[in-house]
């Protein structure tokens, strides 16, 4: 059996009691970057050995890891911080798993975007989860597409792209429509904004953005009521 695991994406606190004890008991821990994996398992006390499974060798491994799980031994999959498969590694694998039958349970945990969505007030009945956006080929298009959305949409960006994310969103959407950065979750300098696209570019031009972002933005106005 293959199990994925989240792991915290800033607070340690941020794990479950049942993941802590899965990744005990499996044989293997499969891990994006062993190293920063390593150090996060030591903290919990967890002796499992790890394997390294990240985007550059994922293609090459996922039909041996498929034939080891299928002959019984139990891993479990962590990706450097949240929920493996939300833009990290970990779809490639699970598809497999299905397609061969193997069994496959991926605990409810830590995610980037759930705390954002619901942290910035916009409508969060229904949504549209796009990750990272391209940064060259094909932005433009996927830009057009999420401005015409009739959901909340949710992005994931770094902080030296926000400001510039900020500007696009504003020319594809209007300055005026709602949004909201989440910033550094879980972390110290936790920092969640919800205002327009015109006043989150103001408040962040006035100073050096660190850390990691999540970027929400309401749906296109008058499309559907707020409830
Ligand atoms: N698998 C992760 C998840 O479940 O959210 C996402 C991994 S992705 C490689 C990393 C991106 O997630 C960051 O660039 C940022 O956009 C977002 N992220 C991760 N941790 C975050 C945090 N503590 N606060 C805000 N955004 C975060």
């Amino acid at each position: 059996m293959l199990t994925v695991v989240p792991t915290p994406i800033g607070n340690l606190e941020d794990i479950t009691l049942r993941a802590i004890r899965v990744l005990k008991e499996v044989a293997v821990v499969l891990a994006e970057d062993t190293r920063t994996s390593g150090n996060l398992l030591k903290h919990y006390g967890i002796e499992t050995p790890l394997r390294a499974f990240h985007a550059h060798n994922e293609h090459a491994k996922v039909e041996r890891i498929v034939d080891e799980l299928s002959s019984g031994v139990p891993m479990a999959l962590i990706s450097d911080a949240g929920t493996p498969g939300i833009s990290d590694p970990g779809f490639l694998l699970v598809r497999a798993c299905v397609r061969r039958g193997v069994r496959v349970e991926c605990l409810p945990g830590a995610t980037a975007f759930v705390p954002a969505l619901v942290a910035s007030g916009l409508p969060c009945d229904a949504f549209h989860y796009e990750g990272f956006l391209p940064h060259k080929k094909g932005r433009q298009t996927r830009l057009k597409y999420l401005a015409g959305l009739d959901n909340t949409f949710v992005l994931y960006e770094s902080p030296h792209r926000l400001l510039r994310c900020l500007d696009e969103l504003s020319e594809h959407c209007g300055p005026d429509r709602l949004a909201c950065v989440a910033r550094e979750l879980s972390k110290k300098h936790e920092e969640v904004k919800t205002a327009s696209l015109a006043e989150l570019k103001a408040h962040f031009s006035s100073k050096d953005v660190k850390g990691e972002i999540v970027v929400v933005v309401s749906q296109k106005p008058d499309t559907r009521s707020t409830k």
